[in-house]
C-alpha cells in the first residue's frame, strides 16, 4: 500500500475548530493540504459566497460542508422545520460552492430506531428536488452505535447502503467514517458494495483512543488508536473511489495545542499512517 497522496488530504474545519474559517484555508494551503470540508458554525455571520471564492483562490477544493440532517422527531411540525433547515443547508452549500453536505441523520431517545429510519428515509427523499437544481449531493454517514440514542438510527454501513438502494438517486450516497465503521465485520462486503451502486461519496478517517474518555469528543490522531486505517483506504480505493482522505477529529486535548503545531503532527500522521 503505497503512502497516502498529501493531493487528496482535507481537513475538517472542526479539526483546527480554534481557527477561523480563513485562518485554517489559508494555513492549510500554506502547508500543501487541497481540500476542506466546512463545517456549518464557521460560516455564522459571514457572506458565504465570498467565503467560497477565498477558500479557492487559496488553491483549496471545497470538499463537502457538514452537516444537514437530524431529520427524526416526534411531531409532523418538527420534521418539517427540520427539512427546513437541510434546505438551508443546501442552499448554503450551493453559495459556498460545495458539491456535497454530509447527514448527520439523527435518532430520538424513547423512539424506535425503525420508525426513526422511516422519518429519514422519508426526509431525504423530500429533498431530492432542491438538491437537484442546486446540484448538491446528500451523504448518509452512519455513527457508531454508541450514538444511537440521539445522534444517528444509522450505525451501520449496510443500514446506509439500504437507504441509498431505497431511494435510488445518484444525488444520495454515502459518508465512510473510519471512527464509526472500523469495528463492523462487514465494513469490507459494505463497501464493496456501496462502490457498486456508485455510491461512496467521502472518507473521513482519525483514530479510536483506548480508553476513549468522551463519546464527542476524545478522537485520535491517526496513529494513537486502534483502528487498521491503511487497510480500510484499501478497501475504499479498491471500489474505484478517488476523493480526499479527511481528517475530521474532534479532540478537546488536541485544540488546547498550539494549532500551528497540531497542523505538521496532522500532516505527518496522515503520511505514516494513513
Ligand atoms: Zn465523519
Amino acid at each position: 500500500m503505497s503512502p497516502a497522496s498529501l493531493d487528496r488530504l482535507c481537513i475538517h474545519t472542526i479539526t483546527t475548530k480554534p481557527w477561523a474559517i480563513e485562518t485554517s484555508a489559508a494555513k492549510f494551503a500554506a502547508a500543501g493540504v487541497k481540500g476542506i470540508t466546512v463545517w456549518r458554525d464557521t460560516l455564522a455571520g459571514r457572506d458565504i459566497t465570498k467565503t467560497g471564492q477565498l477558500i479557492r483562490d487559496e488553491g483549496l477544493s471545497v470538499v463537502s460542508l457538514c452537516r444537514g440532517g437530524f431529520f427524526p422527531a416526534v411531531t409532523a411540525a418538527d420534521r418539517a422545520k427540520a427539512l427546513d433547515d437541510n434546505r438551508l443547508a443546501i442552499a448554503e452549500a450551493h453559495a459556498l460552492g460545495a458539491p456535497l453536505i454530509v447527514l448527520v441523520c439523527g435518532a430520538l431517545p424513547g423512539q424506535s430506531l425503525t420508525e426513526s429510519r422511516k422519518q429519514i428515509q422519508e426526509g431525504i427523499a423530500a429533498l431530492l428536488p432542491e438538491c437537484q437544481a442546486a446540484n448538491v449531493k446528500l451523504a448518509i454517514e452512519p455513527l457508531h452505535p454508541m450514538y444511537a440514542d440521539s445522534r444517528s438510527a444509522v450505525n451501520t454501513l449496510g443500514q446506509a447502503n439500504d437507504m441509498v438502494e431505497a431511494i435510488h438517486s445518484p444525488y444520495i450516497g454515502v459518508a465512510a467514517d473510519a471512527y464509526h465503521l472500523w469495528w463492523d465485520p462487514a465494513l469490507e462486503s459494505e463497501l464493496t458494495r456501496c462502490g457498486r451502486l456508485q455510491a461512496l461519496f467521502a472518507f473521513h478517517v482519525c483514530d479510536w483512543r483506548t480508553p476513549t474518555i468522551d463519546l464527542l469528543n476524545d478522537r485520535g490522531l491517526m496513529g494513537e488508536g486502534c483502528i487498521p486505517l491503511k487497510k480500510i483506504r484499501s478497501w475504499v480505493e479498491a471500489t474505484g473511489f478517488q476523493g480526499f482522505n479527511e481528517v475530521e477529529v474532534f479532540s478537546t486535548r488536541l485544540w488546547a495545542m498550539d494549532q500551528d503545531e497540531y497542523l505538521k503532527k496532522i500532516i505527518q500522521a496522515y503520511q505514516q499512517h494513513v
